[in-house]
């Protein structure tokens, strides 16, 4: 486990934070492209989105979250207290999920101020590349699990409110779909 974590990346420029989208941004819907490899450009990437989600502050944040659609998500669900302990990861892929569930209060940089609770597999192996674009596998659990799966569903334009029942869901969609028509008058 410890062979993958790095330590938090600096990058030689300043970083730059960038807006995240929210719902119900069509962007947020959409898939998003697979990295073909893991160069400098992709690294500048990776350490603004990671500037970005300890901005927000957040402990997941997925690139279509800024608006690129390319398969890079980072996670750092250390507590506070803790160093941080940020995990990065290109073209993520699900290998096993447990049949043990969790239940998480779940939130998203892209659903501000809104949680609800939402059950999934306790335990989730996932293949990537890392930030050097070396090929990984690792075994997550608690909370890291539950952020994975969050992350790599944005990928696929999926939200965590397509767990809740429709009800829940069409009205959380609503507060932000007119908060946006009084924005832009
Ligand atoms: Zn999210």
């Amino acid at each position: 486990m410890l062979t993958v974590r790095h330590a938090v990346p600096m990058s030689a420029s300043p970083m730059k934070i960038y807006p995240i989208i929210t719902i119900p941004d069509p962007v947020l819907r959409k898939e998003a492209a697979s990295v073909e490899r893991v160069d400098d450009d992709l690294r500048r990437l990776m350490d603004d989105m990671l500037g970005t989600m300890y901005d927000a502050p957040g402990v997941g944040l997925a690139a279509p979250q800024v608006g690129i659609l390319r398969r890079v998500i980072v996670m750092d669900a250390a507590r506070d207290e803790d160093p941080p302990d940020p995990l990065i990861m290109a073209n993520p892929e699900i290998v096993n999920l447990s049949d043990e569930m969790r239940v998480h209060e779940e939130g998203c940089l892209s659903i501000p101020d809104h949680t609800a609770e939402v059950e999934r597999p306790a335990k989730a192996r996932v293949a990537f590349l890392d930030r050097e674009g070396k090929r990984q596998e690792l075994e997550l659990e608690g909370i890291w699990s539950t952020i994975v799966q969050h992350e790599i569903d944005h990928l696929n334009g999926i939200l965590f409110i397509d767990y809740l029942s429709r009800l829940k869901r069409n009205m959380i969609v609503k507060k932000f779909t007119k908060a946006k028509r009084i924005d832009a008058m």
